[in-house]
C-alpha cells in the first residue's frame, strides 16, 4: 500500500493506508461514511477528512467510484478486476458479479464508431434472496 502511495507522489499518513487497507480487504465498494466509521479516529478525525483522503485518492486514479445508490458514491481500489454489482433495491445488499458481458460488444461498437470505449458503468438492480422470501416475491 505505501508503494502505490509512493508511486502517485502522495504522502503516506496513517489515513491514506487505513482507508486503502479496509478496501483492498472488502468484497464490495465502501461510501465514504462506511469507510469512515470503520478506520480509527486517531488517523482520520472527521468525515470532511474522510471525504478529503478519497478524494486524493480518487484524483490519483488510485480508488475510483463504482456505484451509486441513493445519491451515495461507493468506491473500490482501482486495481481490483473489472467487475460488475447487482444491488437488492429493497434492503439494499450488493453482490458482485464476476463476468462482464459488455467487452465484446465495446470492440463492436469501436470497430463501428471509430471511438476508443475507455470505460462503461452498468449496475444492475434486483431483490435479493432474503428479501424475495420475506416478502413472498
Ligand atoms: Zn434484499
Ligand atoms: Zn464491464
Amino acid at each position: 500500500m505505501k508503494d502505490i502511495l509512493k508511486n502517485n507522489n502522495l504522502k503516506i499518513t496513517q489515513g491514506r493506508l487505513e482507508v486503502l487497507n479496509l478496501l483492498n480487504n472488502s468484497e464490495i465498494p465502501l461510501s465514504v461514511e462506511e469507510i469512515y466509521n470503520n478506520i480509527s479516529r486517531k488517523s482520520c478525525k472527521s468525515l470532511t477528512t474522510a471525504y478529503r483522503i478519497i478524494n486524493q485518492l480518487e484524483s490519483a486514479d488510485i480508488v475510483r467510484k463504482v456505484l451509486q445508490k441513493d445519491g451515495i458514491s461507493y468506491y473500490e481500489m482501482s486495481l481490483t478486476s473489472h467487475k460488475h454489482y447487482i444491488i437488492c433495491s429493497i434492503c439494499g445488499t450488493v453482490l458482485p458479479i464476476d463476468h462482464c458481458p459488455i467487452e465484446p460488444l465495446e470492440e463492436k461498437v469501436e470497430k463501428e464508431t471509430g471511438y476508443i470505449i475507455t470505460g462503461h458503468i452498468i449496475e444492475l438492480n434486483g431483490i435479493c434472496p432474503n428479501c424475495r422470501k420475506e416478502k413472498d416475491i
